[in-house]
């Protein structure tokens, strides 16, 4: 296996170890440019959606590879953003994803560095505690444990099944000890690779901001704006709450393109299923949905806790329009003394 398209498994952290460079020398060391030059490429990468591959490598070559990634790490560390942590452990998942479809019986031993210890050859047999450990935040239906069929404690997987749940458990594993703590010393070497990074996470942030149309966000209830706060930084909702959210923001008139447009703060976003999702919440197939009432939303662990005006509703939307009256009287409220 070549350990350095695999930088986050046990055996190439050996081999950075072995390698013994020192810090002081990748981060300033002219020879070691091109590795940082690599690592600020992987962090743009992450910030866009996909790390490039590399080019035909050389023993040289891969060697650079390989430390890029610890410097990557130490990258995102000093930009220190909730957000690129989630997108740069996310980009990090899909380029070993990619990485892996081709590479036959080895993924075995990739998939025992996880921790995971799949039984074949495919269709596979994964221990159920294992798969849960490694899928749980897989919140589409099929992933759930009570649509598989389990077996004295396994489940069977198919090859590409099993790449997903690895992907997956890779993305925990890069974002593990994330961010680093570093500090000048090590940020101020790194200013002239760090600044262009800035810019780029400006840029991104200027385009992923939230348009909430003519909605007013003061007035939202709790739950609601937990789960925007979630989406804004890239955590995956689950389905019910994606639910919740997508049918109270159809429920207060903004349009579908503005909701697809909110869940676009992730690199594995898909415009099209989202498309579909809220196209069909809003009522495209003849049913138009209205969100959950907060009985259902505490069944589901989608109810944060309850403020005063929680308190006096059942119904998320209520609890909006009630706000809404302080934020904007009603027509019928404006006249003598309105708004005193
Ligand atoms: S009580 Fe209702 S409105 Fe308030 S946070 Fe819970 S679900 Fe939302």
């Amino acid at each position: 296996m070549n350990v350095s398209d695999y930088p986050f498994t046990q055996e190439a952290a050996e081999q950075v170890r072995k390698a013994g460079y020192s810090l002081e020398s990748l981060l300033g060391k002219t020879s070691f440019k091109a590795v940082r030059g690599r690592a600020q490429e992987r962090v743009a990468g992450a910030i866009s959606g996909t790390i490039a591959e590399c080019a035909s490598r050389n023993d040289a070559e891969k060697l650079f590879e390989l430390l890029s990634y610890p410097l990557a790490r130490l990258m995102v560390s000093c930009l220190n953003d909730p957000i690129l942590l989630r997108r740069y452990a996310l980009a990090e998942a899909k380029l070993a994803s990619r990485r892996m479809q081709n590479i036959g019986e080895r993924l075995m031993v990739i998939a025992d560095d996880l921790g995971l210890h799949p039984q074949g050859p495919g269709p596979y047999k994964i221990h159920f505690s294992e798969y849960v450990r490694a899928a749980h935040g897989m919140h589409s239906p099929k992933w759930k444990l009570t649509n598989r069929d389990l077996s004295q404690g396994y489940l069977t997987v198919t090859e590409e099944e099993l790449k997903r749940i690895m992907e997956e458990a890779i993305g925990e594993r890069v974002l593990k000890g994330l961010p680093i703590p570093v500090d000048e010393r090590i940020c101020e070497p790194l200013q002239e690779y760090l600044e262009p990074l800035k810019e780029q996470l400006d840029a991104m942030r200027t385009r992923d901001r939230v348009d909430l149309g003519k909605a007013e966000m003061g007035a939202f209830p709790p739950c609601i704006k937990k789960m925007l706060s979630d989406v804004a930084k890239g955590v995956n909702l689950a389905h019910s709450a994606r639910f919740a959210l997508v049918s109270f923001l159809l429920q207060i008139n903004m349009t579908v393109d503005e909701v697809v447009s909110l869940f676009n703060t992730s690199p594995d976003f898909d415009q099209e299923k989202t498309r579909y999702q809220v196209d069909h919440i809003s009522g495209a197939s003849g049913t138009r949905y209205r969100p959950p009432a907060c009985a259902t939303m505490a069944t589901y662990g989608n109810c944060p806790g309850e403020d005063e005006m929680c308190k006096r509703v059942r119904h998320p939307l209520s609890y909006y329009e009630r706000r809404l009256r302080t934020f904007r009287p009603l027509p019928s409220q404006k006249g003598p003394g309105a708004g005193t």
